[in-house]
């Protein structure tokens, strides 16, 4: 059996705590390895090495911090397929997948490669008489990150990249599902130039999270996962004064109008619904056809094309559409979700319960479902599933269907397929949800726009990646300066304005 480690200052180091959590392999139901679930000391001494380091790398210039980002890239590239099969071994998604997650992490760290540029303030020369006013913009100091599972390269590198680049130390918990892939990163970091000390990987549980919600030297916290642990860790944080930013689920909706180029949108449909067996926050798990005729048409076309997925183990080839369920707790909570829509009088016109693989029999793997006619109050409709399963609520209007989607409580993502510019325009501008896509299914902003949803999507102010990510990781500060030769009038008692 593999024992899995934390990173600290530089190395792996064995736990200590004497508890440990099982990462399996998903496609064969095994426990493949053990992570160290780490406790309050460990977190203590985590942060004290992060402590340690920081003040040296804050006074680091930043184009030399910057310039580790740019190695950092290059192994991301040289390592490519040996990080993407840390990630499909414990994950269970595709190989190609697997690539994208470390590419849309590695787009970030290229962004954050821009760390002088983004980190320069502001002067006003002359503000007032021989008064010059400037702002800079200083590290938090020690930042942490609480990253989900479905994305173990991508969301851990979209909180530490800006993070360091903006002169702190970083303390990621990774997901204790799939740990190994953190854990290259941080080794890959160190190999291109980062001091030890600065990114400090700890893994563990909710006993690892609380001590660094608790723990007085940190200055910030970042989290992605489910709404109500982010809402739990928004709540804590803030309470202990930190910075807090939190990502929770989704219920992303597509909507297609009745002059969409249907073929389009039911290839979207597949490619956002199944990818990555649902297990992704920007999956489209909502269908909205507009009009019966939209929706039969819809189904007709959706219902073989699903059928037709070619589910497997990753080592099974590149052709894959989706690999198992992350653990056999996430299958069995998918399955009984499927049933609570059959008890609820939905349509399952794709059943996927019975799915088997031969030789993988105890794997992790769901079948591929969709569901026709489901309707509001179901608990298929108000649940993130996280799996392999597409809902269609009919809606007989446009007006219906924008209002389902902004009635619901996640507001992460929604697309509308058309040809209308003015149907189109007219969705993006009234829509309560962060990210929206115009004939894109999932529309995940570039590394120098930001990520965000709207509603229980999001806890906080600041989004994700792009220059929300340098405001959220730096403290502002506004000087205000005077020389002796400038100063012409004695004590002034009242609030001078400068006129
Ligand atoms: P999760 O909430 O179970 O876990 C996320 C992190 O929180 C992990 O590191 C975990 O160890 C920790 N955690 C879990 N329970 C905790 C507790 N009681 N106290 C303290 N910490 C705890 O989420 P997950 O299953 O790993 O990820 C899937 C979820 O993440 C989905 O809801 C998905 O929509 C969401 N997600 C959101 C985004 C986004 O940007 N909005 C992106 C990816 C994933």
């Amino acid at each position: 059996m593999i024992e899995l480690d934390h990173f600290i200052n530089g190395q792996r180091v064995k736990g200590e705590s004497g508890r440990f959590g099982n990462v399996y392999n998903p496609a064969t139901g095994e426990v493949q390895a053990k992570a160290p679930f780490a406790s309050p000391d460990e977190v203590d001494a985590a942060v004290a090495g992060a402590l340690a380091a920081q003040p040296a790398w804050a006074a680091v210039n930043p184009q030399r911090r910057a310039r580790v980002m740019i190695e950092f890239v290059r192994l991301l590239k040289r390592d490519m397929d040996k990080l993407a099969a840390a990630i499909s071994s414990e994950h269970g998604k595709t190989l190609p997948d697997a690539r994208g997650d470390v590419q849309r992490g590695l787009e970030v760290v290229e962004f954050c490669i821009g760390a002088p540029h983004l980190l320069k303030g502001e002067y006003t020369d002359s503000a007032g008489p021989g008064i010059d006013m400037y702002s800079m913009r200083q590290p938090v100091g020690v930042a942490a990150g609480i990253t989900p599972f479905n994305f173990p390269a991508m969301i851990p590198m979209w909180k530490f990249a800006p993070a360091l680049t903006c002169g702190n130390a970083f303390i990621l918990k990774p997901s204790e599902r799939d740990p190994s892939c953190p854990l290259l990163l941080a080794e890959l970091l160190l190999e291109a130039g980062l001091p030890e000390g600065l990114l400090q990987v700890v893994n563990g549980d909710k006993v690892a999270v609380d001590a660094i919600l608790d723990h007085p030297s940190v200055s910030a916290v970042g989290f992605v996962g489910s709404t109500p642990i982010a809402s739990y860790i928004y709540s804590r944080g803030c309470a202990n004064g930190k910075r807090v930013a939190c990502f929770g689920g989704a219920k992303n909706h597509m909507v297609i109008m009745p002059d969409a180029d249907l073929d389009q949108a039911v290839d979207a449909l597949v490619g956002s619904g199944y990818g990555a067996a649902g297990e992704r926050c920007m999956a489209v798990s909502v269908a909205v056809p507009v009009g019966e005729k939209t929706a039969d048409a819809l189904i007709q076309k959706l219902a073989p094309k699903v059928e037709n997925l070619k589910v497997g183990p990753f080592t099974a080839g590149e052709d894959l559409d989706y690999g198992p369920l992350v653990t056999g707790a996430a299958r069995d909570r998918v399955l009984s979700l499927v049933n609570s829509g059959l008890e609820a009088g939905a349509e399952l016109v794709v059943d996927g319960r019975d799915f088997s693989l031969q030789g993988y029999e105890s794997g992790f793997f769901v079948g591929p479902h969709l569901f026709d006619r489901v309707t509001r109050d179901m608990e298929i409709y108000k649940t993130e599933i996280f799996g392999p399963v597409l809902s269609s609520v009919r809606a007989g209007s446009y007006e219906e269907a924008l209002g389902l989607a902004m009635d619901h409580e996640y507001g992460n993502g929604a697309a509308i397929f058309t040809r209308d510019g003015d149907t189109a325009r007219d969705f993006a501008n009234r829509i309560n949800i962060g990210m929206v896509g115009i004939n894109v299914p999932i529309p995940v902003p570039l590394a120098y726009y930001t990520f965000g949803g709207w509603k229980k999507s999001i806890f906080g102010d600041l989004n994700q990646h792009g220059p929300d990510a340098f405001r959220f990781y730096t403290k502002t500060k506004t000087v205000t300066s005077r020389w002796p030769s400038g100063i012409k009038e004695g004590a002034i008692l009242n609030f001078a304005a400068m006129e």
